[in-house]
């Protein structure tokens, strides 16, 4: 066998996927062998992904990371590894707030009582700088640490500015559509999905925008999060917009709370200005009103335009290429295999505008952007994303007064309470 290090840290491995010399070697460091599913109530559950199996003789539920049978064997890895001591952990010069520094003693506290934590924060709050003295700690005591997202474009913001502040940690990027293969780090950034191949190998896991698509609604991605936490392990979750089972678990004192109401530049968020439009945002090409502001818009700002389907942005492009020849954009979703590139072209300002689905409603950052929302009434928005997307602004110390406009032809409910939650989080920071 090549490279103990790609098997090491409680991962979980279907035998048949392994040849004997590598099974041998493995077992003399410690991994076990288990029948991949097990019985509770009569019931069969896989052990890697703990749902149900009926029916079938195979796992669907986790199937996309290799079939298991009901008659498979597992291995499982040993995670009680210790990293190496470090002369210097944390690298980062910044400044926390006394409100982030609240939290963090809070974070550390829970840290200590082995107790889960969700910090809840407001968008630009700097809920990551929180997290790094709770990351230093553990690495102090040489312990393992999870960063993980349910969003790619989440994680791979994150990897630069951990490898930035934890210089001397080794730290490896996990996801699907990554091209590194998994070896043992010290911090790992992953996506959620990737813990389904993990078993109590982690003793800090963060999650950050936990209320977000796919996690929100899985129970699969809820499960594999509390079963690659070790026993002694921690789970902090992040959010702008906590879901309400973890809300509820946290009245039920199972977890605790931060709650960061102000942004770590101490402005208030940008409250959305709301524009009726009498004729939809395609007539006459473009709406004339919303025209007019795009044209002012475009004169000196860089433009953030968010769009509720793949099909009405690539509509309205076309049409905004013809209205402004001159304009550079690029367009994005969660379709577009160069999506990453492209947002990097507008990071760099080769670009002057971005359309963009909800794909980027949250987990980016840009300095001095002006965000509008066309069709803010369409279904596929809701009252979070509509929360999230305006919190893409202000974001910068120099433009915490960056505009937010939402364009409509019906004022609904999800607007009304989206603007009504980002007045009432500012009114909490004058409390
Ligand atoms: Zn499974």
């Amino acid at each position: 066998m090549t490279n103990l290090e790609e098997y090491l840290g409680g991962r979980i491995f279907n035998l048949r996927d392994l040849d004997s010399d590598t099974i041998s070697t493995l077992l003399v460091y410690g991994a076990k062998i288990y029948s991949a599913t097990y019985q509770e109530d009569k019931q069969v559950y896989c052990r890697r992904c703990l749902m149900p199996i009926s029916e079938t003789k195979y796992c669907r539920n986790c199937i996309n990371l290799g079939k298991i049978n009901t008659d498979d064997r597992l291995l499982i890895t040993p995670s009680g590894l210790k990293f190496p001591v470090q002369s210097q952990y944390l690298k980062w010069d910044g400044k926390l707030t006394t409100n982030q520094e609240t939290g963090v003693r809070e974070l550390t506290e829970a840290f200590k009582k082995h107790r889960d934590h969700l910090v809840w924060a407001v968008t630009g709050a700097g809920k990551t700088e929180m997290t790094f003295p709770l990351i230093e700690q553990a690495l102090k005591n040489q312990q393992r640490i999870a960063i993980c997202s349910p969003r790619v474009d989440v994680c791979i913001e994150l990897f630069p500015r951990l490898q930035k502040v934890f210089p001397n940690t080794s730290i490896g990027l996990f996801h699907g559509q990554s091209l590194e293969k998994y070896h043992l780090t010290q911090i790992s950034v992953m996506t959620v999905h990737q813990l389904i191949r993990f078993e109590k190998a982690f003793d800090v896991l963060i999650v950050d925008e936990v209320d977000s698509y796919p996690l929100a609604r899985s129970l699969m991605l809820h499960k594999a999060i509390k079963k690659a936490k070790k026993k002694t392990g921690m789970i902090t979750y992040l959010s702008a917009t906590p879901p309400k089972e973890l809300i509820s678990e946290v009245q039920n004192k199972k977890i605790s709370l931060t709650k960061l109401y102000q942004r770590f530049h101490g402005h208030p968020l940008p409250e959305p200005r709301c524009h009726l439009l009498f004729k939809k945002i395609d007539f006459l090409g473009i709406n004339p009103r919303l025209k007019f502001h795009l044209q002012q818009a475009f004169k000196n700002h860089r433009v953030m335009l968010f769009f509720p389907s793949i099909p009405e942005m690539l509509a309205f492009s076309k049409k905004l290429h013809r209205e402004f020849p001159n304009l550079t954009f690029v367009t994005v979703s969660s379709k577009d295999p160069q999506r990453l590139e492209k947002v990097q072209k507008f990071r760099e300002r080769q670009v002057q505008v971005i359309l963009t689905t909800t794909i980027l409603e949250r987990g980016v950052t840009f300095k001095k952007i002006m965000v509008i929302v066309l069709n803010a009434d369409a279904k596929e928005f809701s009252k979070t994303s509509l929360i999230q997307i305006a919190g893409r602004a202000g974001r910068g110390k120099d433009s915490f007064d960056d505009e937010v406009h939402f364009y409509y032809y019906y004022y609904n409910l999800q607007i009304k309470q989206a603007c009504a939650e980002i007045n009432s989080l500012n009114q909490q920071t004058k409390k």
